[in-house]
């Protein structure tokens, strides 16, 4: 369950910039998570519960928004933005899984800061040509975007 980690890591983040502007308690930590990083939410929901026990965000609500991949076509030079899902059901239904599983295990197998920074290239389809010489730009990460006091 790489969730965890990935929880683990933004709240001890959350933490020190709290401690940095002398907060007594967080009430709400706002996150985008790419949807490439493959979080299940409700795991990273019980993850969070967990990590804030005993802590100044005992309180607090995680507010996770999807955030969708991009890809840039190495061919056409396009940039799509596509969902993990859906690029997984097209390739199931065109005989050509084999990638995506690659790409599933491996992020489940590492936290995404040790993955290989290439992961996410020469998989997914372009959506203008079909090509599938394109590089993930955006997508892998989570990003905080807010943290309410
Ligand atoms: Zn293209």
């Amino acid at each position: 369950m790489h969730e965890f980690s990935m929880v683990n890591q933004i709240f001890k983040r959350c933490l020190e910039v709290a401690r940095q502007n002398n907060a007594t308690k967080i009430s709400e930590i706002n996150i985008e998570v790419g949807d490439f990083a493959l979080i299940v939410e409700i795991y990273a929901q019980q993850a969070f519960d967990i990590l804030k026990k005993g802590s100044i965000a005992e309180n607090a609500i995680l507010d996770i928004k999807r955030t969708p991949g991009v890809i840039h076509c190495n061919s056409c030079q396009q940039n799509s933005k596509i969902w993990f899902s859906k690029e997984k059901e097209k390739a199931a239904n065109e005989g050509r899984l084999e990638k995506y599983e690659k790409y599933e295990k491996e992020v489940a197998e590492k936290s995404l800061l040790e993955a290989d920074p290439n992961l996410g290239t020469n998989i997914f389809h372009c959506r203008k040509c079909n090509s599938s010489n394109t590089t993930l730009i955006e997508g892998k990460g989570i990003v905080i975007k807010g943290i309410r006091t």
